[in-house]
């Protein structure tokens, strides 16, 4: 058992325990893979293991750290993250410069990624680690620990760190006080300047797998098809996944279906209301927005597979295989490759702030013209 909802990584959980076991510590560690992996809570837990007072398993769970760090409230550890871009200047705490407002948002955000470690701690506006946070860090880290045990500086999203503050975080990385551990973590391992990369002890996360998201989705109130678009969509990512359960999925079912028969039926009508209906989602949930194309995406790859004989198994859309199959009786040439290709440049596009309204109106154009005639 873990301390925190972690899926997976035993054999990264069992290295740490097994340094743990050995007293046998590095400077700075380096925890990366893929977005949605559990680097972060890896991190989190490898912290509550150092300084778990319990007897036999570490962490406990009960002693007082572990209570302490369950709420990610222990006085030896301490959480960097980037923030909204604030004063350089050298001696001030740039959290302390934050608005109430955005204290109070990171504070939420810290109770919530206690709860789930896949929840990213993010407030807008933060473009990276500034490094005035990097010299409020130095100056009290060789302060004595608050408490007995280890002194964990956590950095998430440690790419964020710009030139500037990744070399003074370097300095702190080479001589770091006694007892003391940085655990860095990344989704971008490539943005990692090679001198930070070369003092920390790598440590590789992969992507989780299909059945682990199934079965951390079984424990919650899903239908059948709603797992299975949930598991395509999140692709082995928990933070996309958590994002997606706070999202109406059957929404994104009917949405998709509605978006297709516009399409097919050409109904002008729809086309001129759905598009900015489509842009307003945008503009306030881009993540939704993506999840919308994605699950079309699927919807034709899963005509693509009925076409070539494949039973309903192996369908994202499995519970609209009969509508499929009308599909493929009316559109027996569609191009489903060019189609994908299209969703996914709309995608880009609209990542590129492309104006939105054209780039849709410009897919539904393609796509009606890459499904073909009708029979
Ligand atoms: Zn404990």
């Amino acid at each position: 058992m873990t301390l925190f909802k972690l899926l997976n990584q035993k054999k990264n959980l069992e290295f740490l325990q097994q340094a743990v076991k050995n007293d046998k510590i590095a400077n700075g560690y380096l925890f990366y893979g893929p977005e949605g992996s559990g680097s972060e809570g890896f991190a989190m837990e490898f912290a509550a293991m150092l300084n778990c007072t319990g007897e036999d398993e570490r962490p406990c769970g009960h002693c007082g750290s572990c209570q302490k760090m369950k709420k990610l409230e222990h006085g030896n550890v301490t959480l960097v993250y980037p923030i909204p871009g604030v004063s350089t200047v050298q001696d001030e705490n740039p959290v302390a410069k934050l608005s109430n407002e955005e204290i109070e948002k990171l504070n939420e955000q810290i109770r919530e990624k206690a709860e789930n470690p896949y929840k990213k701690i993010k407030l807008e506006k933060s473009k990276f680690i500034p490094i005035s946070l990097v010299r409020h860090l130095k100056r009290n880290i060789y302060l004595s620990a608050p408490e007995k045990g280890w002194k964990v500086i956590l950095v998430f999203d440690a790419d964020m760190m710009n030139n500037e503050s990744a070399n003074a975080f370097l300095k702190i990385l080479e001589e770091p006080p006694e007892k003391t551990t940085l655990l860095l973590t990344t989704s971008r391992i490539g943005k990692i300047i090679p001198t930070i990369k070369s003092r920390c002890k790598p440590l590789f996360f992969n992507k989780l797998s299909n059945d682990d998201i199934k079965n951390y989705l079984m424990g919650f109130d899903y239908t059948e098809e709603q797992i299975r678009l949930l598991v395509n969509l999140a692709d082995g990512n928990m933070t996309s996944l958590i994002n997606l359960m706070g999202q109406d999925i059957k929404f994104i079912k009917e949405m998709t279906l509605d978006i297709l028969r516009t399409i097919a039926g050409w109904d002008r009508k729809r086309i001129f209301s759905m598009i900015p209906e489509l842009a307003k989602i945008q503009k306030e949930d881009s993540e939704l927005f993506v999840q919308i194309l994605t699950a079309i995406n699927f919807w034709f790859r899963d005509a693509e597979m009925l076409r070539h004989g494949v039973t309903d198994k192996e369908l994202v859309h499995f519970d609209q295989e009969m509508t499929i199959r009308n599909f493929l009786k009316s559109y027996a040439d569609f191009d489903a490759y060019e189609i994908n290709q299209v969703i996914d440049n709309c995608i880009d596009f609209i990542n590129r702030n492309v104006y939105i309204n054209v780039a849709l109106m410009d897919m539904f154009f393609k796509i009606k013209k890459l499904i073909g005639k009708r029979n």
